[in-house]
């Protein structure tokens, strides 16, 4: 391939068509002399020590902490994004240090060894599939070293990636943002984001080292109906041939006022509960979060 050719990106649906040095949509890959490269592989923006609990994981590795890397970039751009000033940046527009796998690994073995609930790594914050070669890299050496790789993401990548990562991931949280293209439509999402998800959550349900959960960020007028959230229980339930109903945990959290929607008012927790007790006349682990 020459340097001085438009290159393709095949890790979601939008399929950039990147001109030479031009970046894709989700501003962590670029055309680098005519190769689709993970610019932002191993830039880290963000770096804490969370509760499994937060990331939103309810029966994985109960008590124990992870920890949680993110970097910048992603491939949606919800107008109700909660970490937005990573999400939606590029290079230029947030601090980032350079963190290799390496690193990461150790300083979570150091971690752990310092904490026994330190149980592994979460790549969470961003979209971490704009740059997943950084998390099969990482998930590989935290594997050698006994921690866990955790993936929280919209889930919106092309099936070649899902199935390349799904065996080195231990748990997984997966966006459901709605039943409808129109939501995802109105996420500036790549077109046939839906099916994407959904293909994503029916591969990591049936990956059987990885434990599943699924998040709903319950949006006023935008995915607030009975209707809507009965359509996603159904689903998740039918996974595995109806394994799903006993098998999924599912999350339907409270959303408040950030980016594009700062100014809106959060879901009322009434809301949030009503949404749940329709989850759970199909689904029998239900979690209802931030309220
Ligand atoms: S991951 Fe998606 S948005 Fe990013 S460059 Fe590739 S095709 Fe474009």
């Amino acid at each position: 391939m020459s340097g001085s050719e438009a290159v393709t990106c095949a890790v979601c649906s939008r399929h950039c068509r990147l001109a030479p040095g031009a970046l894709g949509a989700c501003r962590a890959r670029r055309n680098a002399g005519g190769e689709v490269v993970p610019e932002a592989y191993g830039r880290v923006t963000s770096l804490a020590l969370d509760p499994v609990e937060k990331k939103p994981l309810a029966r994985w590795r109960p008590g124990g902490y992870l920890v949680s890397a993110g970097s910048y970039g992603c491939n949606l751009a919800c107008p109700f994004c909660q970490n937005h000033r990573i999400s939606q940046a590029g290079e230029k527009d947030v601090g980032w240090r350079e963190l290799p796998p390496e690193r990461l690994v150790e300083l979570t073995a150091e971690a752990a060894a310092r904490d026994p609930r330190v149980v592994g790594i979460a790549h969470t914050y961003n979209e971490p599939l704009v740059t997943w070669e950084y998390v099969r890299d990482t998930a590989l050496l935290a594997r050698e070293r006994g921690l866990a790789t955790v993936l929280v993401s919209n889930g919106c990548a092309e099936q070649g990636v899902i199935d390349q990562i799904a065996p080195l991931v231990d748990a997984a949280n997966i966006d459901l943002k709605g039943f409808s293209p129109a939501l995802y439509d109105a996420c500036g999402a790549p077109p046939g984001a839906l099916d994407a998800v959904r293909a994503t959550i029916e591969r990591l349900f049936d990956e059987p080292s990885c434990h599943l959960e699924v998040t709903t960020l319950v949006v006023p007028g935008m995915n607030d109906s009975e209707d809507e959230v009965e359509a996603m229980a159904t689903w998740l339930t039918s996974l595995g041939g109806g394994r799903g109903a006993e098998s999924i945990i599912y999350h339907v959290t409270r959303f408040f006022g950030r980016w594009r929607m700062a100014g809106a008012a959060p879901t009322p927790v009434p809301v949030v509960r009503r949404l749940a007790d329709v989850a759970r006349r199909h689904l029998t682990h239900v979690h209802v979060g931030n309220c």
